[in-house]
């Protein structure tokens, strides 16, 4: 078959011919319907080999995965084949104390997770971008529902997944007459917007620094959205009668965006750094509003993936989505570099698209 492998370090990713796995005990075998183009993986063939984790390459890229059940190994049982799922990919060690929680997005053991564990679709074993996935455990296959494309809802795993998860933790934060500010309207940017429309009463205010993309943001319901180059804060503060946003979701994470999220903040704002960018922010008494709390967040639970792909299933959240076919990977590739992509791009390695 046909996979989008990570050959070598510090190189684009290459089309590769592969045999197609077969499932073993408690394995399933996935007919791949739609594997997104994150941009976390432009980190992985960018980035130096020794700010990574040890990967061992090669392996297939693609951590975005939704498809058909094909065939189930030994000891699976109720996944018939051609059932729609969604892959719950921050697969976690199953035996920590984040784990025990349904946390395995945090797993206390993740470095052994990716070294000698089972490792992560896509980040360092075989993911999505390919003809067929192979599941290790079926517990990471979350039914999709019926209504719901699976072409379009790859991007829901982990673009949907991410800022679904990064958002319902500050719900209590979202009331009537209170702000968030999205910093970065690309693929994940776009469903955040979705979802605090649909389940907060926050003003939503989205920022970026490309005009086209803040069309999109008030096209998905953002009431306000703001180029980043010019002076987004002082427009923010204004929005807000000067108090500020109570949440900021940094979905850039370099320096400038966590500078203008700590400036956006309200007094006992909060600020979650959804972007893998390289930048910081001083966090110190006299550098931020009183109150501030900031957070990371990773991915998302089996919850919050079962919940993001029910919100779909209602049509409240609606990925914008690019298709390409395998041969076209590397086109979907160099237009999410270069900030032309429309929609987030999902590779549909089989006919019809
Ligand atoms: P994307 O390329 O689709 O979107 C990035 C958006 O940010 C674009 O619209 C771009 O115009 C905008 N942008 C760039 N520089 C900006 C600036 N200075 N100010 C304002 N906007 C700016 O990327 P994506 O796939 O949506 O991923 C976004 C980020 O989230 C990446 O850093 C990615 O690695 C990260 N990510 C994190 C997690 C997690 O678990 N924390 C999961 C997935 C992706
Ligand atoms: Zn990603
Ligand atoms: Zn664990």
């Amino acid at each position: 078959m046909l996979a989008y492998q990570f050959t070598t370090w510090e190189q684009d990713f290459e089309l590769c011919e592969v045999p197609t796995p077969e499932p073993g005990p408690g394995e399933t075998l996935i007919r791949v319907a739609g594997a997104g183009v994150c941009h976390s993986d432009l980190y992985l063939c960018d980035w130096p080999q020794s700010s990574l984790p040890s990967y061992d390459l090669p392996f297939t890229v693609g951590h975005e995965i939704t498809g058909w059940v094909e065939e189930t190994g030994p000891g699976v049982s109720g996944l018939e084949a051609g059932t729609a799922v969604a892959v719950y990919g921050a697969w976690g060690c199953g035996a920590c104390g984040q784990c025990a929680i349904e946390s395995e997005n945090y797993c206390e053991n993740a470095a052994e997770v990716v070294a000698s564990g089972p490792g992560r679709p896509g980040l360092g074993r075989d993911g999505g971008i390919a003809e067929f996935f192979l599941a290790p455990m079926s517990h990471h296959l979350v039914p999709l529902p019926s209504d719901l494309d699976p072409v379009e809802a790859a991007p829901l795993t982990d673009a949907g997944l991410t800022t679904y998860h990064a958002i319902r933790q500050s719900l209590d934060r979202l009331g009537e007459g209170s702000t968030a500010v999205v910093i970065g309207i690309g693929g994940l940017g776009s469903l955040a917007v979705q979802i605090l429309r649909a389940l907060s009463a926050a003003q939503v205010i989205a920022v970026d620094i490309a005009p086209a993309r803040l069309e999109v943001a008030r096209r998905h319901g953002a009431h306000h959205a703001l180029l980043s180059t010019e002076n987004p804060s002082e427009a923010i503060s204004d929005l807000t009668g000067g108090r500020g946003a109570d949440l900021v979701l940094d979905i850039v994470g370099i320096d400038d965006t966590l500078s203008l999220a700590a400036s956006a903040a309200a007094i006992r704002g909060h600020i979650t750094v959804v972007g893998i960018g390289p930048g910081s922010f001083p966090m110190g008494y006299l550098h931020v509003p009183r109150g501030l709390s900031a957070s990371t967040v990773f991915w998302g639970t089996i919850p919050d993936l079962a919940e993001v792909v029910a919100l779909a299933g209602t049509g409240a959240v609606k990925s914008d989505t690019e298709t390409f076919s395998m041969e076209e990977a590397p086109i979907a590739y160099q237009r999410l570099r270069d900030g032309s992509l429309e929609g987030r791009a999902v590779i549909v390695p089989h006919d019809p698209r």
